[in-house]
Formats: C-alpha cells, structure tokens, sequence
C-alpha cells in the first residue's frame, strides 16, 4: 500500500488468532486515540471481517497501517486471504448456517456500519482482500517517533486468552446496551415532548376555531348594527336635504347670500353623508346574504346610454373626454342590469375623478375565458402603485395623493363592486401603473346561474 506506514500484521489461521486480531484492534485504537466507543467499532468490523478469513478460506493476514489521505491521517485495516488453504468442508453440521458470500456480505456490511469506508478489492478471487479505513481523532497526526512509541506499547500489552476477551465483550455488550437504554431513554422523551406539543396544537386549533366563531358572529353583529344604524340615518338623512333643497328654491322666502352659502354646505354634506350611508347599507345587505337579483337579457348598448345619461353631470372637465365604446357585434348578456350599472358607474366616477386630462374610455371586450364577457373602464389619470392594488378593494382604502384630498369619496365603492361582481358569478382586477392611468374590468359570465355564487376567479 503506497504511502502507508505499518503498525503490525497478524495471521489467521486459527479461531484464537480471529480473537487475538480482535484485541490488537482494540489496542491499536486504543492507542491512536480513539474513544470507546470507536475502540469496540474498530474491533468489532476487523474481527468480523477475519472471522471470514478464517472461516471461509482457512487462514489469512490482518494488517494494521497508518496512511495520509489528504490532509486526514487515518488508520487502514486490510484482511487478506488467498484462498489457496479454502476449506473442503464445512466446520461442522449446523455452524456454518450462512453462505461464505452471505457471510462476507455480512461482514462488509457491518464494517461499513462501524468504519468511516470499507471496500473489497476484487484482485484476490477466489480469496479476499478487504480494506477499512477510519479517521484518527481529533486530527491529530502520529509521526515516526509516535510510531515507535506505539510499536513498543504494542510489545509490552500481552494478547489475553479467548476467556478473557469474551470477558471483555461482555463488558463491550454491556456498555453497547446501557448506551441503548439511554437512548430509548432519549427517544421516550422525545415522544413525550411530541406528544405535548401535539396537545398544544390541537389546543390551538380549538381556539382559533373557537375565535374565528367569534369573529363570524362579530361580522354578523357589525352588519346588522350598520343596516339598522343605516335605516335610522337615511330617514333625518333624507329630511335634511329635502328642507336644504326647499330653501336653496326659495320656497320658504328670498336668501341672503350668506344664507344661501350655508345651505348650500348643508345640501352638499347631507348629499355625501348619504352617499356614505347607502354604500354602508349595500355592503351591509350583501354580507347579511339580503341581496335581491333581478336577472333579465341586457344590451349593452342600452346599459351604456343609461350610464351615459347618468355620468354627463359628472364629466365636467373639459380637458378629460368621456368615450363609450359599444362593438356591433355586443351580446346580450343575462344577468343583474342594476347591479352591472352600479359597479360601471362606480367605476367611471372614480376614473373622472383621479383624471386631470385624457380620457375615459367605457368599452366592451372580448373576455379571455369562453362564456364570459368583459367590461373595462380605462383612464389616462394618477394611477395606482403596485403596492396599493389590494388597498384599494379593502374597507376604507383610499391611495394618499394630492388629487385624493380635492376630490369627495368614502372609500367603499371598490370593496362594494367586488362583493357585487361576485353575486353576479363574475370578479372585478385592476391594472394601473402610477403616473400612467390605469384600467378597472368587470368580467361577468355572460348567462348568470344562481348556483354559480362562487364567481370567477382570474
Ligand atoms: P372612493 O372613490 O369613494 O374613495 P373607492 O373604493 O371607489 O372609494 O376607491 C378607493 C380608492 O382607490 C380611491 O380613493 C383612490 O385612492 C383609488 N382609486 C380608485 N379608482 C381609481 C382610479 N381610476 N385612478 C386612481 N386611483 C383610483
């Protein structure tokens, strides 16, 4: 072996010689350094792998060196046997149970187990020539006088008799079973551990299950609260501005100017607080499951005029042109016209409102999923950061922005429109950049099924 330096060699020609290869293996472990757990590994691997040279093919060599493999100095163990002295005969009826080659298997098997490598060199057929190896420990390196200091101590340890080394692997069995119970001990343990914490997960669960209870008939409590707070608002709500429209038409006498000033404030407070009371109540009926749908065939040229007629008071700006695109060939779609109205028309208000110059484009679009159709309402305004997309459709979302503060607005109407698409069997999306416009869709199935109360999900 190239490189290597040789501690000893013993032959094996006898069942004490298996024995005595065993405690040289012990010994020169020992003395290399290695713990006692490794000692026993060490011995353990080189005598069963003797055994078979013994066994198998009536004597052999054990060789014991030491070699640099890289930076590592490791201990290399070689059995060989030629095989010339392989036995006729087995040892006896009933002793040689396994096979010679099951045996060997076995015995490389356990090696590997036990060394840091274990190979068979197949140049010694019929015979064998197995090679383990194992890294000295803590890296420490043996050098020539270490290796002269090794030989002597090897001379000086006698090699005991067979009665003591079973002796000894009793104690060696002993200790290998003590380390198992500490183990099990060990693993016991650890399955008590799991155990809690699975108890812990399953207390877990039981109180998120039990707070999501909560939550739900929190939920249930906030809308029946808002609808009837609603109901109770919307009636002074109403009496509030028919008396401001009352005055502002001088039914009750001429207005000084400044009392004209200050109901038309009135006017105008009660038109928003209004405004925010009946997106309150929508929302509030949706989520009770309250909603009526009124399901009749839809032109779309039809709805669009109406929006048309509905919006004209809204697009005031000069410098932003409303456009309604309807194609020639528009289906008529079966589903909810109101509520369809009300999302576009939330829709376009928004997109008059966050546009300063450009347009406002209403069109009809071929949808990207069969059975469907889309609406799209584009802009050329402030448009809406990425990270604000999902803001937008919360409660009282609004976007920060100069424009923002100038224009009126409650923060509900996308939230309401997303509830709304989803009653129609249908899901609002939004692409916008900022500073680029942006493009808010509604895509409908194009005949509603009540069962489809799911949606569509893009
Ligand atoms: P509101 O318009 O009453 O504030 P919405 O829920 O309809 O409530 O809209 C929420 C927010 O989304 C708006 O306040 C605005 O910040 C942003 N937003 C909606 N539409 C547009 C749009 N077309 N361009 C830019 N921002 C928009």
């Amino acid at each position: 072996m190239s490189g290597a330096t040789r501690i000893l060699q013993v032959g094996i020609d006898s069942d004490p010689d298996v024995v005595m290869v065993r405690q040289r293996a012990r010994q020169i472990s020992a003395l290399l350094g290695f713990g006692v757990q490794d000692q026993v590994r060490v011995a353990t691997a080189v005598s069963e792998v003797a055994r078979c040279a013994y066994g198998r093919l009536s004597g052999g060599r054990a060789h014991f060196a030491l070699e640099l493999q890289g930076a590592m100095q490791v201990l290399v163990v070689t059995i060989r046997a030629d095989g010339a002295a392989a036995r006729a005969t087995p040892l006896a009826a009933g002793v040689e149970v396994e096979t010679p080659a099951a045996q060997l298997n076995n015995a490389v098997l356990t090696a590997r187990r036990l060394m840091d490598g274990c190979s068979v060199q197949d140049d010694a057929t019929p015979g064998l020539n197995v090679v383990m190896i194992k890294e000295i420990p803590g890296g420490q390196r043996i050098d020539g006088a270490g290796l002269n200091r090794l030989g002597a101590q090897l001379a000086a340890s006698p090699v005991q008799n067979t009665y003591s080394e079973m002796q000894q692997q009793n104690r060696e069995l002993a200790s290998a079973l003590a380390e198992l119970r500490e183990r099990q001990d060990d693993l016991l343990s650890l399955t008590r551990e799991l155990e809690d914490t699975n108890r812990g997960v399953v207390a877990l669960y039981a109180e998120i299950e039990e707070k999501a209870e909560r939550l739900r008939k929190a939920d249930e409590m906030k809308s029946r609260f808002l609808s009837n707070t609603s109901h109770e608002l919307r009636t002074p709500l109403s009496s509030i501005r028919a008396l401001a429209k009352l005055l502002l038409d001088r039914m009750d006498g001429e207005l000084s100017v400044e009392q004209e000033r200050q109901v038309g404030f009135i006017a105008a407070a009660a038109a928003d607080l209004s405004e925010l009371v009946n997106d309150l109540l929508d929302l509030a009926k949706i989520e009770a499951g309250k909603v009526e749908m009124t399901i009749a065939p839809v032109e779309v040229a039809t709805l669009f005029s109406a929006l048309k007629g509905m919006l004209r008071p809204l697009a005031i700006n000069p410098e932003v042109e409303l456009v309604f695109k309807v194609p020639d060939d528009a289906p008529t779609v079966l589903t909810d016209e109101g509520k369809v109205a009300q999302i576009l028309r939330n829709f376009i208000s928004n997109a008059l409102k966050f546009t300063e110059s450009g347009a406002v484009t209403v069109e009809m679009r071929d949808a990207d999923h069969p059975g469907y159709v889309t609406f799209a309402v584009s802009d050329t305004g402030i448009g809406i950061s990425p990270d604000n997309l999902q803001l937008i459709f919360e409660e009282f979302g609004q976007v920060e922005h100069a424009l923002q503060r100038r224009v009126k607005g409650t923060g509900l109407g996308l939230p309401l429109c997303r509830k709304l698409a989803t009653l129609l069997g249908g899901a609002v999306d939004v692409q916008s950049e900022a500073g680029a416009g942006s493009t808010f869709t509604l895509r409908l199935p194009r005949e509603f099924q009540q069962s489809d109360d799911e949606g569509y999900s893009s």
